[in-house]
């Protein structure tokens, strides 16, 4: 048995919703930093959605993503898989209690240290698309288990990947296999990944039926793939649905790979932890600039928002990721006329913009504007450039999804225990008095999900 040590979790009685808490949390102590409010039945309830739309998916998570340990340990105990990028994330994952059947190594072009690693620690299942990296792993791992990497990109998605990987399955794939297999390496399947935001969702048969035509030149090589690898691209943001994904992908898999034997993953990331962040930021300071408005020529007053996180810190989402980001007043305005406006993060560069130019009702210093939908590319890229912190995080569930987290990973009380402590500090949670604060423990059988 393995005890994880986590971040304190805070529970929420019916009365409360994130909104709620943050309205608590910005109003005490002279809350003045930015901070992230987690809500972990968020990502329970993804979960719940990816189990009844995609049964025959098993998730391997993207730990890229968000390599939060609460988020980590929560899928742990959700009994989801892992993608790793890198030997740092391999350890992370491990140091969880995760077996390493449970983690396919997703990088096609892995340095030689990280090829060692995987093989120290048993991590066995890996990609590649290129032939330099079949010579590579040759020489450190020859025992592990390959899987070719194809390109099949979406028409629209929010950040492309085919530029940097994935080979032509039709003029590139044969001879990368031909060569594996002259090598004597183990090539069990194929994965791709159409893009991350993926807004074409037929691009995912066309992709399967690309990936059918691999394992049918595999066969004839004498190779058994055993397999699929459907990657990431699924969108996670409120207002977003992967039904119209999941029935492609249900589709195609029941036309291209109707046969059971055939193990089909996903490596969901932004999926599962998009809508489980809210950043609340605080106005520190204004500027108001009069001038002509460019659009209309009328002589108005553009107010400039200063807030304490920006392109350094969490809205690097914007540079990295293409994040559209939208804002809102944690306050209501009643009656506020709507000015000109535009929002800056709190370091000296003039790159640290967050919201060029929005319709919004005149604030003051002190005031906060909350940003949903915080959770995927943000933290782990984060910097306190400038000396300005990175956002704490709160993690929050109500009772029910404790219950209800129970009830999905089927754990008895001795393998999954939530601990009750008789705090009720300032310091569990800036004095807010609407909660109960508890020390999050999970405890997760060795070898088990
Ligand atoms: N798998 C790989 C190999 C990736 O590179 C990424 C994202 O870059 C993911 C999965 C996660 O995909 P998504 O962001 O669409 O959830």
């Amino acid at each position: 048995m393995k005890i994880i040590n986590s971040e304190r979790l805070h529970i929420m009685d019916n009365q409360s919703s994130v909104w709620s808490l943050i309205r608590d949390i910005a109003t005490t102590n002279n809350q003045e930093d930015a901070f992230y409010v987690c809500d972990i039945g968020d990502i329970v309830r993804k979960h719940k959605i990816w189990k009844a739309k995609l049964p025959r998916v098993e998730p391997h998570y993207a730990v890229k993503c968000n390599d939060s340990l609460t988020v980590l340990e929560v899928l742990t105990a959700l009994g989801t898989c892992f993608d790793c990028a890198s030997k740092a994330e391999i350890n992370k994952v491990l140091s969880l209690g995760v077996t390493p059947d449970r983690i396919i190594f997703a990088n096609p072009a892995k340095p030689a240290s990280h090829i060692r690693h995987a093989s120290a620690v048993g991590v066995t299942t890996m990609t590649f698309d290129n032939e330099v990296e079949l010579h590579k792993v040759k020489k450190l791992y020859p025992d592990a288990k390959m899987v070719i990497r194809i390109r099949c990109d979406a028409v629209d998605a929010q950040c492309q990947l085919g530029n940097k990987f994935g080979c032509d399955p039709i003029t590139e794939a044969p001879e990368l296999l031909r060569i594996a297999r002259s090598l004597g390496i183990d090539v069990i399947g194929v994965s791709f990944h159409v893009g991350s935001g993926c807004r074409e969702p037929p691009v995912f048969r066309r992709a399967i039926a690309a990936a059918r035509d691999v394992f049918d030149y595999a066969e004839s090589l004498g190779y058994d793939f055993s397999l699929l690898d459907i990657g990431g691209g699924y969108p996670g943001g409120r207002g977003t649905s992967i039904d119209k994904i999941a029935d492609i992908i249900n589709s195609a898999l029941a036309d291209f790979f109707p046969e059971p034997s055939v193990h089909v993953i996903a490596e969901p990331g932004r999926f599962y932890v998009s809508s489980a962040y809210t950043l609340a930021c605080n106005i520190h300071s204004i500027r108001n600039v009069i001038g002509n408005d460019p659009s209309t020529g009328i002589h108005s007053t553009h107010r400039m928002y200063y807030i304490n996180d920006g392109v350094y810190g969490s809205f690097n989402c914007i540079l990295y990721d293409h994040q559209v980001i939208v804002p809102q007043p944690l306050k209501q305005y009643p009656g506020a006329k709507y000015h000109s406006s535009s929002i800056w993060g709190p370091t000296c560069d003039g790159l640290d913009q967050v919201v060029e130019n929005i319709m919004l009702p005149e604030m003051k210093v002190g005031d906060w504007l909350v940003f949903e939908d915080m959770g995927a590319y943000t933290l782990p890229v984060a910097s306190p450039f400038n000396g300005f912190p990175v956002p704490k995080v709160h993690v929050v569930a109500d009772e029910n999804i404790w219950i209800l987290l129970k009830d999905i990973v089927n754990f008895s009380d001795d393998h999954f225990e939530m601990i009750a402590k008789p705090t009720m500090n300032q310091d569990d949670f800036d004095g807010s008095n609407c909660l109960q604060s508890f020390p999050l423990r999970i405890e997760i059988p060795h070898g088990n999900g």
